[in-house]
């Protein structure tokens, strides 16, 4: 079964994408898969799954129009029910609300009922790494090597009421994506998923990693780090900078069980 896999490549870290795509897809036997760098329209069309890497999102969301590639191009790979996962600067992308964000100063793809908190740790300097157990990688599974990089973290899950985007962008520096606006068949099935939490980080951890102090047990309350809509997948943190491709042969799975859906479907 020939798959195309696509890793936006308009900046940050997608050549590292790449590389633990293709140990994943090594180590999972996926004979005849392709792995691409994506820029342009026609690129993208060739997709069955696209990743979103960890980077600047800012500039990302500048450089996308020097191919040609629009955010209503890359919504439409989500809109066929094609995997999409964003890491870190790739799930500020793919939610429906940023914060800490100037308005007109970025565009979001959306796709994901969330609002994010940019920058939620603290500076680069504050940057931190801490062994995660991720439940969706099987029972048992060793702790994930997760790295938090100015990450951002799901502060909020939308409901899906009418307004909420302008309630979201009532907000101060918060900015919505124009996804949900689209009307039709397409759009409501897309908005019929629910958000499902993957992973939360304990406070303590992360605050141990960023300020080097303890706190007590009751304000342990976690960070949402890995959330899930249908076929939309994010997290915080970065798995291709560690050599650990679990989640990156999960997600391959979950692209694969799409493809032989929609080849059942005839689409
Ligand atoms: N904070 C960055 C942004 O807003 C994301 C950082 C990252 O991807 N490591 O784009």
């Amino acid at each position: 079964m020939p798959v195309t896999v696509g890793v936006l490549a308009l900046q940050g870290a997608f050549f590292e994408h790449v590389q633990l795509l293709k140990k994943a897809a090594e180590q999972e036997s996926l004979a005849g898969w392709e792995f691409i760098e994506v820029r342009t329209p026609q690129e993208l069309a060739q997709c069955d799954g696209l990743v979103l890497p960890g980077g600047e999102s800012t500039t990302m969301s500048l450089n996308k129009g020097k191919g040609g590639l629009t955010d209503a191009n890359v919504a439409t790979i989500g809109v066929h029910r094609k995997p999409v996962w964003g890491t870190c600067a790739g799930l500020i992308l793919l939610a429906e609300s940023a914060n800490k964000t100037k308005k007109g100063g970025q565009e979001l793809i959306g796709g994901l009922d969330v609002r994010v908190n940019r920058n939620h740790f603290g500076r680069q300097t504050e940057s931190f790494q801490a062994p995660l157990e991720l439940p969706f990688l099987g029972q048992g599974a060793a702790p994930f090597p997760t790295v938090f990089i100015r990450a951002p973290i799901v502060e909020r899950i939308l409901p899906h009421h009418k307004g909420i985007q302008t309630e979201e962008v009532n907000l101060e520096e918060t900015v919505v994506a124009p996804s949900r606006q689209a009307k039709g068949p397409a759009a409501e099935a897309a908005t019929a998923d629910h958000v499902e939490v993957l992973a939360t980080l304990s406070r303590p951890a992360s605050v141990i990693a960023t300020q080097g102090r303890d706190l007590s047990p009751e304000k342990e309350l976690g960070d949402i780090v890995a959330v899930q809509q249908g076929n939309v997948f994010g997290t915080s943190f970065h798995p291709e900078l560690t050599g650990d491709a679990r989640i990156h042969a999960w997600w391959l799975r979950q692209v694969q069980a799409a493809v032989l859906r929609r080849n059942k479907l005839g689409q």
